[in-house]
């Protein structure tokens, strides 16, 4: 007689918990995937629709170093994936320039004076350079000169990440922009180098990437009708509002809200969880100690808006999405959805753009009506020039809260306080994604995470450490190809440390999130001390975590 599997309810429907849905719904196991979107699955991953137009959050490119996520994406997908030419610029004084930045293109497009007056910035900030320079402001003036610094620089990464490059600590940029200066620039515009055959390879993946044909999304509803197709559920529409145990049996009831406010009920042996941390303590009985509660309360996010404009398309751009560096516009970056893939617009004569913006929920973007956020869409893409006013048809707005989760001084010991509760008294609980693990990671990375704590159920024991697991011997021999797509991380800026105690505590008055990437450091330094070592991107970074370019960005 065989042993029963063990059931498991996850927890979301985006790729972390469809991934686990998907993995022991092959292994035969019981699964019911609970997601409190009534229409879509796939999380961030997902793909909205509105009158036909299908449009991602942020724009969606497949690409890992793990070749198991790859074979995954293509058995759970088949022959629905478009291979796509990548190209984005940054649009600047009604210019756009080439991506990543090419000194002559960047020279020649800024004009003759302009450049002159950049030349001679940059040949002072070689001449008296910042001493000890401090902040992301310093690193790069010093690099690259105080005009191009304002022009490439400042714009976009303020609106990114919501705060002053004056207050972003400079290891961030010597990471990320590590080894390149105009002098660098201009030589390798001069005498370019002929690509070793690896660097080839790396080159290939960013000038075209893999793509779903109708959107990240389809991937994710293919995954959920594979799941279904196994006699398990995905409860769209369920939004869990209870978490708990059953200390006697070991058993879990997870509580659900649908959209007509009903309540319903479900039980398994295991819970797999991508909802973000802060959500899970809130729910989960018996309920976490006091200081655990603090700790998850204290985890912050930066959150995003996408306003999705129909226009009749007059082929002004054909980039799949442009930086926008010019002052004076809330938007920070334009999909341009037809450029992913033409089957997401419906008519060949219109086109539809994302216009992105960076915010905190809750903040004046965040809150404003939904018809003002088209209105400034609008007058914004229309200011830029990358649109008229008589071919606009329509706008619709997606708000995505939680985008990105933020790391700040305190994000790694408040993740620790709730992971230690959790596996002491939780058993049967297992963490999993981005929000769920609060990890600023792509979807390899999530379903990576997913695919291990599926096998740890399946196994009935921790076979993996999916926290721990690059440090994990055992991991190791299991190869290296599942580290690659757990390695998928991105550079994150982070605050400097303040000063003065006085500073501390205006910050904290001032409730400002702050952000970083680093792992073990002391909670505050000294000022002007950097504050640690930021993520750094992977050997062969993927599309969307590229090597050095000549500016700092995120996705
Ligand atoms: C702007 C942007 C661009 C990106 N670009 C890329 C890219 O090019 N390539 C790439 O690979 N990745 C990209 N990513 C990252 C990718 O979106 C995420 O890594 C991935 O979606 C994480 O998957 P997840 O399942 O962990 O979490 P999520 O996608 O957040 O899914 C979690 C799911 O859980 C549900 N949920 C949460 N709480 C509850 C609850 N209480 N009850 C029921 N359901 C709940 C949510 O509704 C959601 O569907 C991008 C992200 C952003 C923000």
């Amino acid at each position: 007689m065989t042993t029963p599997k063990p059931s498991t309810i996850c927890i979301g429907a985006g790729p972390a918990g469809l991934t686990a849905a998907y993995h022991l719904s092959k292994a035969g196991a019981a699964v019911t995937v609970l997601e409190r979107d009534p229409v879509n699955v796939g999380g961030i991953s997902r793909t909205e629709s509105y009158k036909g137009f299908r449009f991602d959050i942020g724009g969606h490119r497949f690409f890992s170093k793990s070749r198991e996520v790859e074979a995954l994406w293509d058995e759970i997908l088949g022959d629905q994936f478009v291979n796509r030419p990548r190209k984005s610029r940054i649009f600047y004084q009604r210019k756009l320039f080439d991506y990543p930045l090419k000194a002559f293109d960047a020279l020649m497009k800024l004009g003759i004076v302009e450049s002159i007056l950049c030349m001679a910035s940059y040949g002072k900030a070689k001449l008296m350079p910042i001493a000890k320079p401090k902040s992301f402001q310093d690193w790069v003036t010093n690099q690259f000169g105080q005009r191009l610094f304002g022009i490439f620089f400042k714009t976009y990464t303020e609106k990114v990440w919501g705060m002053k490059c004056t207050e972003i600590s400079a290891d961030w940029a010597a990471q990320r922009i590590k080894g390149l200066s105009l002098g660098t620039a201009v030589m390798n515009a001069l005498f370019p180098r002929k690509p070793k055959s690896k660097e080839a390879t790396i080159k290939t993946l960013i000038d075209s990437f893999r793509y779903p044909r109708l959107g990240p999304g389809q991937m994710w509803e293919a995954a959920a009708a594979h799941v279904e197709r196994h006699g398990n559920h995905v409860h769209r529409g369920h939004d869990v509002v209870g978490l708990s145990r059953d200390a006697g049996t070991g058993r879990w009831t997870v509580t659900t809200q649908d959209t007509a406010g009903a309540k319903h009920s479900y039980d398994a042996d295991n819970v797999v969880s991508s909802a973000a941390i802060a959500d899970l303590a809130e729910y989960l009985r018996p309920a976490p100690p006091p200081e655990v509660l603090k700790a998850a309360r204290a985890l912050r996010y930066r959150d995003f808006i996408t306003v999705a404009l129909v226009v009749k398309d007059k082929g002004r751009f054909d980039d799949n999405w442009i930086y926008i560096h010019e002052p004076g516009v809330k938007v920070g970056r334009i999909q341009n959805f037809k450029s992913w893939s033409p089957d997401l617009v419906p008519d060949p004569t219109l086109n539809c753009y994302g216009l992105e913006y960076f915010c905190f929920e809750g903040d004046d973007l965040w809150t404003a009506k939904d018809e003002d956020l088209v209105a400034l869409a609008r007058k914004e893409l229309v200011h830029l020039g990358l649109a008229a006013d008589e071919d606009m048809v329509d706008g619709h707005v997606i708000r995505q809260p939680k985008a990105y989760p933020v790391y700040d001084d305190h994000y790694q010991a408040n993740v620790q306080a709730v992971r230690e509760w959790i596996e002491k008294d939780m058993p049967g609980l297992h963490l999993v994604g981005r929000n769920g693990m609060h990890k600023y990671n792509n979807q390899d990375h999530a379903m990576m995470t997913a695919l291990l704590a599926a096998e740890n159920i399946l196994a009935g024991h921790r076979k993996w450490d999916v926290w721990q697991v690059n440090q994990d011997a055992e991991y190791h021999e299991a190869g290296e190809d599942r580290s690659l797509a757990l390695d998928s991380g991105r550079l994150v800026p982070s605050r400097m440390a303040p000063a003065r105690p006085e500073d501390i505590s205006a910050t904290r008055r001032a409730d400002t999130p702050t952000w970083d990437p680093t792992a073990a450091r002391p909670a505050s330094r000294a000022a002007g001390r950097l504050s640690g070592r930021p993520r750094v991107c992977p050997a062969s970074p993927g599309p969307w975590c590229r090597p050095a370019p000549l500016w700092p960005w995120s996705r």
